[in-house]
């Protein structure tokens, strides 16, 4: 029997998602009523392994604490690709889908990234189509690629039940990437304009810091002077960080930015234990460097004003985004194939979205691409963040992706062999994990 052509299979693929476009979009939309945050993301990951286990796909369970990892196996030996969809939901009170008591909510679209996956792997299951591959497709549900619950994370770092705070991070350190030569997923967004998809541009990297300030607790009002104000201290300290500013250069897109997360006890004792979880972001190495020096110093200047305490933990946050351009040129064109030419929005290299995803991390040790979907409205991280749209947020770029694969795998994967010789990647995995686990430090302060 001949060899089916890629078009046959594309259109092999494009049939089998478009038959099953209730159960994509019905996946999506059951994790967006039931948000988790990273690392507990436990209903979700078991709708996702439910769906895989339907489709018959061998996968394992509770990597890196909720990860999910499956192979599809292509009719010959070759490359392995590997699809990701995100778990993990934000915090975001006041969402219309957000969790009552948590505040947990799908903010950032995730829900949709794991529609993507169910779609994907539909597509991909088909026995004509896997047969005329060469080599696998490894389906990987990731947890937690929003930095948020930092104390939470890191009291899971001191157990010992984390090793990076990051869900990929932590997927690479555990070598779950190590059978992985390329690996891309696709993000949702409201900013496309008019646009179906997007492809290209980067990320800001970042540090993450969790700082501790230790006052002393006294009457408010019968004997103030006794005490140590941290909260005081917290309130200098974020005068300072906005006397920064100006010192941040422009075109590194610096940030500066955090929350508090407690603010003291009880209003009639003076605030003794004060806590914040604080992010410093930049384009560069050299800007985030820059911005961390610059935090510390801060935040000892409010220890140091009022003679509190301090402990500050630092974290290694995320890398700048590097998409692969061979990758980005197979998605491209199938993209372009799917919605028309005019619809695919192509960013350039440098064009920064401000935000930090922890692809940048997995770019540095091989090929990936991650493009953005339309599809949602409202601003990213906000109450008002919806997908309205589930065939251009799921549906599409499940195709999208689907038929990348088809182009990287098919014809004895000679692009994506291609994609893996022409890739030079930045670090090796020991020595990211040398960089990562060395940005980890914690430091005292005491003033005065
Ligand atoms: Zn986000
Ligand atoms: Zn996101």
């Amino acid at each position: 029997m001949a060899q089916p052509s890629i078009a046959e299979l594309k259109a092999r693929v494009l049939r089998a998602i478009d038959a099953r476009r209730e159960d994509i979009v019905g996946l999506a939309q059951a994790v967006l009523r039931d948000p988790e945050p990273g690392f507990t993301e436990v209903r979700t990951a078991q709708r996702v392994s439910r769906k895989l286990a339907e489709l018959g796909i061998p996968h394992r369970t509770g990597i890196a604490l909720t990860g999910i990892k499956g192979y599809l196996q292509g009719g010959a030996p070759g490359p392995t690709v590997a699809v990701l969809g995100e778990l993990d939901s934000l915090r975001v009170p006041g969402h219309p889908f957000a969790d009552q008591e948590t505040g947990a909510a799908h903010a950032c679209g995730h829900h949709a990234q794991l529609g993507m996956l169910l779609g994907i792997a539909i597509g991909l299951s088909d026995p004509e189509v896997l047969a005329a591959l060469s080599g696998r497709v490894a389906l990987m549900a990731v947890p937690a690629e929003e930095f948020i619950d930092v104390e939470f994370r890191y009291g899971l770092y001191r157990e010992g039940k984390l090793g990076l705070l990051g869900g990929k991070q932590e997927l690479i350190r555990l070598g779950e990437f190590d059978d992985v030569d390329m690996a891309m997923m696709c993000h949702t967004t409201s900013s496309l304009a008019d646009k179906k998809l997007a492809v290209g541009g980067t990320s800001n990297g970042h540090v993450v810091k969790l700082v501790h300030y230790q006052g002393r607790a006294a009457h408010a009002g019968g004997a103030p002077w006794q005490g140590v104000n941290a909260l005081n201290a917290a309130m200098v300290a974020l005068n300072a960080l906005q006397a920064q500013r100006e010192t941040l250069r422009d075109g590194e897109h610096p940030r500066l930015h955090g929350i508090m997360t407690r603010g003291g006890s009880a209003v009639s004792s003076v605030p003794a234990d004060v806590r914040l979880e604080w992010r410093v972001r930049g384009g560069t190495t050299e800007a985030v460097e820059d911005g961390d020096r610059k935090a510390d110093r801060c935040f000892k200047a409010g220890a140091l004003a009022v003679g509190a305490g301090v402990r500050i933990v630092t974290l290694a946050g995320y890398l700048p985004l590097r998409n692969d351009p061979v990758l980005m040129q197979v998605f491209r064109q199938n993209a372009e194939r799917l919605v028309g030419k005019g619809q695919v929005a192509v960013h350039p290299a440098g064009q920064n979205a401000g935000g930090s995803t922890d692809m940048g991390d997995l770019g540095h040790l091989m090929p990936v691409v991650h493009p953005y979907a339309a599809g949602a409205t409202g601003t990213g991280h906000g109450v008002d963040y919806l997908v309205h749209d589930y065939d251009a947020a799921v549906v599409t770029p499940a195709k999208a992706l689907a038929l990348t694969v088809v182009d990287l795998l098919a014809d004895v994967a000679g692009r994506a062999r291609e994609v893996v010789a022409g890739h030079q990647p930045a670090l090796t995995r020991k020595g990211y994990l040398a960089l990562q686990q060395g940005r980890i430090r914690e430091q005292g302060y005491q003033g005065e």
